[in-house]
């Protein structure tokens, strides 16, 4: 089953050309951005344009960190109260769209910090609309939104179909401000949403187009853009690949590979996309056997077998070595078994197989 409800206009300068598909989202928006993205982008200099061409009023609350955290939620919730706003613009990477999104939910239902989670409680939510400025999460067309628990230490997502964006405006011109480094993090978790379309109980054959072009593109073009950041057609292609991966985990949502990589973030600081990263060939390894015709049809498109998509993998400069203990093993090794994506995992695993994963990440 296909369940797309967002609108989306991708391409260069599609701004312009979504205009009236914004205003038709509200009167005034409450424009949700990180600290300097959305600025460095573009993004937001040409929305302004667009809202005072239309004469519309607008507010904004620029204080999304990456990773956002349940209390930037409530503070964007409040502000959003306060301005009278009738429709958010999240711009930026995916921490300012996944804020935006439960901003909407956590203000027009009134959550407080603990029913954030809750979604039995979310009976409606103001329209979203997502600018993406990296190419990667693809949460311009998901149903999710990964916050972070301060208190708890747990980053863990939700979705509710109330959480899809309304509309997705995708200008690959917006990621050309991209340094090195986030442009090869974003690609790979687009890279993971893929792989995990296919890994994911949910896998539907209707998607493995998608899944192949946007696996495709990223071999393709990935290498070339970090060595030219301003390629914009190899950018494009990326954008594609990220669009792709949401709306694949739209469907399948994601598994193990995600669930490995949170506790990487919240404890280390690994940005999300290389968290993946750093396990993605372990966890195709446990995966192959169960998915081998599946995952041979996938390395056919891509012009290679497994052996070839592995040393590609290896010739990437993702290596990491982390000083983990126990005591982390074993806190994560917990999170992840409790972790809602793991429903969704081909394979049973085991406590012992997630400890071996993280034992060698050891440095
Ligand atoms: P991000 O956390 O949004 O941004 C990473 C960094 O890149 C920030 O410093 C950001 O600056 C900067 N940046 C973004 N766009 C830029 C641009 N065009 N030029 C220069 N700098 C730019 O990164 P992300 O990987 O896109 O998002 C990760 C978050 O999304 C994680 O929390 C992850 O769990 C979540 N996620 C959500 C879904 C979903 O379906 N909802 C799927 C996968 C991942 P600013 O701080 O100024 O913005
Ligand atoms: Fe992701």
């Amino acid at each position: 089953m296909i369940y797309l409800p967002t609108r989306v206009c991708f391409g260069e300068s599609v701004l312009q050309r979504a205009e009236d598909h914004i205003l038709r989202l509200g009167a005034r928006p409450l424009i949700v951005t990180g600290r300097s993205s959305a600025r460095l982008s573009g993004a937001l200099d040409e929305l302004i344009v667009v809202l005072e061409r239309a004469d519309l009023d607008w507010e904004l609350f620029d204080q999304v960190e990456e990773n956002p955290s349940l209390d930037t939620v409530l503070t964007g919730s409040k502000a959003l109260r306060e301005s009278g706003c009738d429709f958010l613009i999240g711009i930026g990477g995916g921490s300012p769209i996944d804020a935006a999104k439960a901003i909407s939910l956590a203000a027009a239902n009134s959550l407080g910090r603990d029913e954030l989670y809750q979604t039995d409680r979310f009976r409606t939510a103001l329209p979203v609309a997502a600018i993406p400025t990296t190419a990667g999460t693809g949460t311009e067309v998901t149903q999710y939104s990964v916050l972070t628990d301060p208190l708890s230490g747990i980053k863990a997502g939700f979705g509710h179909d109330l959480a899809f964006p309304r509309l997705a405006v995708c200008d690959p011109r917006h990621t050309l401000s991209l340094d090195p480094a986030v442009t090869l993090n974003t690609a790979l978790d687009a890279l993971s949403h893929l792989l995990e379309g296919i890994y994911s109980n949910q896998r539907d054959p209707l998607l493995y187009p998608l899944i192949h072009s946007g696996a495709g593109a990223i071999l393709k073009h990935l290498q070339s853009v970090l060595e030219q950041p301003q390629d914009l057609a190899g950018r494009t292609e990326l954008m594609r690949a990220s669009l792709f991966g949401g709306i694949t985990i739209a469907q399948t949502g994601t598994t193990l590979q995600h669930s490995l990589g949170y506790p990487l973030t919240t404890s280390f600081g690994l940005p999300h996309g290389l968290s993946n990263a750093v396990v993605m060939r372990q966890v195709l390894e446990l995966n192959y056997p169960a998915l081998k015709g599946e995952l041979d049809a996938l390395f056919a498109a891509l012009g290679l077998n497994r052996e070839g998509f592995t040393a590609w993998l290896g010739e990437l400069p993702i290596s990491v070595k982390l000083e983990l203990d126990d005591s982390f093993i074993e806190k994560s090794v917990g999170e992840v078994l409790a972790s809602r994506n793991m429903a969704n995992n081909p394979i049973e695993i085991s406590a012992g197989q997630i400890r071996d994963i993280y034992r060698g990440l050891k440095g």
